[in-house]
């Protein structure tokens, strides 16, 4: 078996919404691998340039030209090697050269060419034989901010996750039956609703905030008791797209309301105490680690989460870390741009104590790269939609995942009171 890179071959395709996106497949002398780009809508301003000046075409120029022939002969099972050669040709700080979806495309078929190679499984070759705890499935259910055009709730994402399931199967079921639920208490609420989803499958309704709370609080109750375990739930508030700097507060649109930092930091309390939430993801502006930190240090037992505000980058993490800004960090690969940059996140946010959710992007294909992600790497969730393609595609590659373990698979260890 030999993992030399024999070729890369680089192709336009299209992500769930209908944008172009870069695929790549990574050919060695006896394996092959595959990996595609998503896209985000409410994206985190210190991301690094999803692509160069061109866009997708540009992109692909620059690996049939550059890329390819420099990485051709280099040995697959060396990730750090092809990666640090990512960003040497690259020569940037952000990836503007070459873009961060390149660099993830390659990085990440380059990782499945390797595991190909050897006979293995993506998620075995990264985590070894101990790699056997599946993540819990935080699935989005109702859409609002950025991820909708019209009516909708002013907070981004409802999020159901059911901690208390005791094997994947149980919790994907469950958070499909309290998606399900959902559709039909928005259904008896508003006639006129005629069930339009997201593109990351969630529902999109012409309802408030507080209607979609008191619509997910009921779905979740009814379907624990039908499960006969807990299933809570939370939101990622997306609050950098809220906030206008200008008069200092959260605008809340369809509410009709504005809050400043602290009736921020107060409604957010009340909210966790109101609904029990398990969850709260960027709760305030992508540059406001304070109030993250006020926030985290009031709302014990509630994962307080940072995904603009981190944006996957160790260096952001670290600052975070000093403040003790949050207790858990989104982890997308193609915010930072190669497997070896998001692993020395992951790692560093695990020996502090946080919580690792591996994440879907709103605009995704079917590559299911994240499902072994989050088991390659012990991340205790992994954020994705209850239904649709794209999201369904990592929900049943967990489900094939935890057939092939048969007994030696078990759920994360997940610290929620
Ligand atoms: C998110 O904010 O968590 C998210 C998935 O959105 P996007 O992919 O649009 O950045
Ligand atoms: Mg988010």
């Amino acid at each position: 078996m030999s993992s030399i890179i024999e070729d890369i071959i680089a192709r336009k395709i299209f992500n769930n919404r209908g944008e172009e996106t870069i695929e790549v497949d990574v050919v060695t002398t006896s394996g092959f691998g595959r990996a595609s780009a998503p896209a985000g809508k409410s994206r985190g301003k210190a991301e690094v340039q999803p692509y160069p000046v061109g866009g997708v075409d540009s992109a692909l120029k620059k690996i049939d030209d550059v890329i390819a022939p420099e990485l051709a002969g280099l040995n697959s099972d060396f990730q750090e090697e092809i990666d640090n050669l990512l960003h040497e040709i690259d020569g940037s700080k952000n990836f503007n050269v070459i873009g961060g979806n390149t660099a993830f495309a390659i990085s990440l078929a380059n990782a499945e060419a390797a595991a190909n190679s050897h006979g293995s499984l993506l998620f075995q070759f990264l985590g070894g034989s101990r790699a056997n705890s599946l993540p819990f499935p935080l699935g989005n259910t109702i859409s609002g901010g950025q991820h909708t055009l019209g009516k909708s709730p002013d907070i981004q994402e409802f999020l159901a996750l059911p901690h208390g399931a005791e094997t994947f199967l149980e919790a994907a079921m469950a958070n499909a039956q309290i998606h399900n639920k959902i559709g039909e208490s928005i259904k008896k609420k508003d006639e006129l609703f005629s069930g339009g989803i997201s593109s990351e499958g969630a529902w999109i309704a012409n309802l408030e905030n507080i209607e979609a709370f008191e619509i997910i609080a009921k779905a979740c109750e009814e379907v624990g008791n039908e499960y006969n375990f807990e299933c809570g739930f939370g939101i990622d508030v997306a609050a950098a797209s809220m906030w206008n700097q200008q008069n200092q507060k959260y605008v809340y649109s369809r509410e009709g309301k504005e809050r400043d930092k602290g009736e921020q930091l107060e409604y957010l309390l009340e909210l966790i105490e109101k609904y029990r939430l398990v969850y709260i993801e960027d709760p305030f502006d992508e540059n406001d680690f304070e109030s993250f930190s006020e926030l985290t240090k009031k709302a014990e037992n509630c994962l307080i989460c940072g995904d603009d505000l981190f944006t996957t980058n160790n260096e952001r993490l670290n600052q975070g870390l000093k403040l003790k800004a949050a207790n858990s960090i989104i982890i997308k690969v193609n915010q930072i741009g190669t497997l070896t940059d998001a692993l020395e996140t992951i790692e560093n946010a695990q020996k502090h104590g946080y919580t690792t959710i591996v994440s879907h992007r709103s605009g995704d294909t079917c590559a299911c790269h994240i499902a072994h992600l989050a088991m390659a790497f012990k991340c205790p969730i992994i954020k994705t939609g209850t239904i649709e393609g794209a999201r369904i595609a990592k929900i049943n590659e967990l489900l094939r995942i935890e057939h092939f373990l048969g007994d030696r698979a078990k759920m994360a260890k997940l610290k929620i009171n």
